[in-house]
């Protein structure tokens, strides 16, 4: 691939004033396109312009919001194949979860065109009316990660233009292409400005967090960034939305039929190669069905064909980067140093990429790193337990509460022991599951705050009352 890639600043597509970065394709580890590498004089340029845009923007009609998002959603639909190949080079991932991640991009942009803020209506009396509006923000900082590149920046650009505020975006230095390619896409149909586009490493968006003319962050990334975001977003109290680090339990109870849920359990776990911040990644299992649930993720397991994303039938492509894919090594080694059964995969695959199959660790305990470390990629710990209570109280003891699950046949059953799990979001039966019409964020270290539906949207809005004193007659 041979095209260039470039910032957008003020509708202009412009060099990195730091020269480029190479971007690896992970299947082969070489280089494959070069990103531009954003100066701090060009980040300030960037704020400057959304700082201008925001001028017209916040006083745009919600139909002119509605109708730049529709225009965006058709650009990104017409450019869906070059989408869905680029997030395959830079991020790794089998070409038909790429293509399910760009319509992800066009569901969730119509989603936000769709969506309406209220001004409500508190007291409407003959002397006096109150109204309870909300109104945008000003320039917001978007500092995404390497996992889901487009449809993570699209969860929050969209938004937050369609409240009426302007964006710069910081893509991960992992994955920057497919977003690059997204902002310029966006840049054809939107006015100069509106969303601005700057590429570079934690460096970078330290920058941002800290901009005195940026009013809020939206973030997607691990915890310890999210904690230095919050740091030095302080000095002029940034607003924030924080989608941070999971470390997921799923409890199978006693009466779950294995036949029925192994599937489901083996594709949350795995999605995207367990590279999603909401996948299964503890599963806690009545030891009744331990053995029987084991053989049957083994069986799901090796069923898969390992290979680079592009490639005809592949349905498990590598890990994304090198540091995440030595981690992965590492838990599985330091598993198996304490004495877990590796029933499948445990291995690297020898040869160029960042290839490790789906393994399945048994015979593991708390207090393994794999347990209670997250892991963020293709390896799945299996608990046994006994006593659900128990169960309950090691799916409580993460500091992360992003997301969680109870697998059961007994519906009534599976609800109460869901209320008792201290996450973001329960699924029975199911897991992973993010819609754009439902809020979805964490608690505890996960974060704060919530994405998607009217809620998502309210975060990029203050409220402002409005108190009027009607005139009296006489
Ligand atoms: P990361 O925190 O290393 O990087 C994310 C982004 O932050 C990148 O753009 C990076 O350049 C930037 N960054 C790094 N240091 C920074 C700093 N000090 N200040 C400002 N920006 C900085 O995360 P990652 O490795 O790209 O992503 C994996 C993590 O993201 C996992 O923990 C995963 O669970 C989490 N995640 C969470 C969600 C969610 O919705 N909760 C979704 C996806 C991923």
């Amino acid at each position: 691939m041979t095209r260039k890639f470039s910032l957008i600043i003020d509708g202009r597509a412009v060099a990195g004033e730091r020269g480029s970065f190479p971007v690896l394709n992970p299947a082969t580890e070489a280089s494959f396109a070069d990103c531009p590498s954003a100066s701090l004089e060009q980040l300030d340029s960037a704020v400057a312009a959304a700082g201008r845009a925001f001028s017209r923007w916040q006083a745009s009609s919600c139909e002119a919001r509605r109708a730049l998002l529709e225009a965006i959603a058709e650009r990104i639909e017409q450019n869906a194949p070059e989408l869905a190949e680029l997030v395959v080079r830079e991020q790794g991932k089998p070409l038909a979860l790429a293509q399910m991640e760009v319509a992800g991009a066009v569901a969730w942009t119509r989603a936000a065109a769709a969506l309406d803020l209220p001004v409500e209506v508190i007291e409407d009396g003959p002397a006096k009316r109150i109204e309870l509006h909300r109104r945008p923000l000003g320039v917001v900082g978007s500092i995404t990660p390497w996992n889901w590149p487009l449809m993570i920046a699209v969860w929050h650009i969209m938004p937050a233009l369609r409240a009426g505020n302007t964006v710069v975006v910081k893509p991960s230095s992992l994955t920057p292409l497919a977003t690059l390619r997204l902002v310029e896409l966006i840049n054809e149909v939107a006015p100069a400005g509106l969303v601005n586009i700057v590429a570079g490493g934690g460096g970078l968006g330290r920058e941002i967090a800290r901009h005195p003319q940026i009013r809020k962050i939206v973030f997607t990334g691990s915890t310890p960034t999210g904690q230095d975001i919050m740091r030095n977003a302080a000095d002029n109290l940034k607003r924030l939305t924080l989608e941070l680090g999971g470390n997921d339990a799923g409890i199978v109870l006693a009466d779950a039929d294995v036949d029925a849920i192994a599937e489901g359990i083996f594709q949350t776990a795995f999605l995207n190669m367990g590279q999603t911040c909401a996948a299964l990644k503890r599963l806690y299992v009545h030891e009744s069905l331990h053995d029987r649930l084991c053989e049957r993720l083994v069986e799901i397991a090796r069923r898969q064909k390992i290979g680079d994303g592009m490639a005809e039938g592949v349905t498990f492509g590598p890990v994304q980067n090198r540091e995440q894919f030595q981690l992965v090594c590492e838990l599985v080694e330091d598993a198996r140093a304490a004495g877990a059964r590796i029933l499948c995969g445990g291995e690297p695959l020898p040869g160029k990429g960042y290839f490790y199959p789906p393994t399945i660790v048994a015979d593991i305990r708390d207090g393994t790193r794999l347990v209670d470390e997250e892991q963020f990629g293709p390896v799945l710990p299996v608990i046994r337990y006994t006593d659900v209570e128990d169960a309950i109280a090691r799916a409580n003891a993460s500091e992360n509460g992003l997301g969680g699950s109870v697998w059961s046949s007994d519906i009534a059953r599976a609800r109460e022991v869901a209320a008792r799990l201290e996450c973001g979001t329960v699924w029975i039966n199911g897991h992973a599951e993010v819609l754009p019409h439902c809020p979805f964020g964490g608690c505890k270290m996960s974060g704060f705050g919530v994405e998607f539906g009217l809620e998502g949207l309210l975060e990029y809005t203050a409220p402002q009352l409005m108190n009027i004193n009607l005139p009296q007659p006489g």
